[in-house]
């Protein structure tokens, strides 16, 4: 097994990557906090972290998902993490898949409750998570949730319980 692999990170928002505004009471976008992360998470794993959009997933159009796919493709990186809004990352990982981007191995992840909310955010699991199966798994287009992961054909988020499970 290759022991050097490096991990190219796309930043595309959703709650992982939200703030909150202690006196309005709101979320909304800064930066991303995927250096912190890695910092605070003592990562020594090499990764190239490129923002390229900050949105909430469910106002992501499918321009936004064709320039996700743009830099997929044009990345020498053959193991890529994006982190994503859990709305529709389900869809962002068919649209990737559809896309037929050879030799890849590209896993969504994402958060429910925003990184910046602390030890409640499920962000830094998923992160951790997200970076361990982008270096194992085949080539493929996955999602990873909850510490599991899979195609992103057979994955749901189950809007009753807050969890994505396979699709039933
Ligand atoms: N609405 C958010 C999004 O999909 C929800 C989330 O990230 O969990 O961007």
């Amino acid at each position: 097994m290759n022991q050097n692999k490096s991990v190219q990170i796309f930043v595309t928002g959703g709650t992982f990557d939200k703030d909150y505004n202690f006196i309005t009471g709101e979320l909304y976008f800064k930066d991303t906090h995927l250096h912190d992360m890695l910092e605070v998470g003592r990562s020594t794993l090499p990764v190239d972290i490129k923002t390229l959009m900050m949105v909430d997933s469910l106002e992501m159009t499918e321009a936004d998902r064709g320039i996700i796919e743009h830099n997929c493709r044009k990345s020498t990186y053959e193991n890529i993490v994006i982190t994503h809004g859990t709305d529709t990352m389900t869809e962002t990982g068919k649209y990737l898949k559809k896309a037929q981007i050879d030799g890849k191995t590209i896993v969504l992840t994402g958060a429910m409750i925003p990184y910046a909310f602390g030890s409640s955010s499920d962000g830094f699991f998923n992160l951790g998570s997200a970076l361990a199966f982008a270096q194992v798994l085949n080539p493929g287009v996955y999602i990873c949730m909850n510490g599991q992961y899979w195609d992103t054909d057979n994955a749901v988020k189950n809007r009753s319980t807050g969890f994505f499970q396979i699709k039933g």
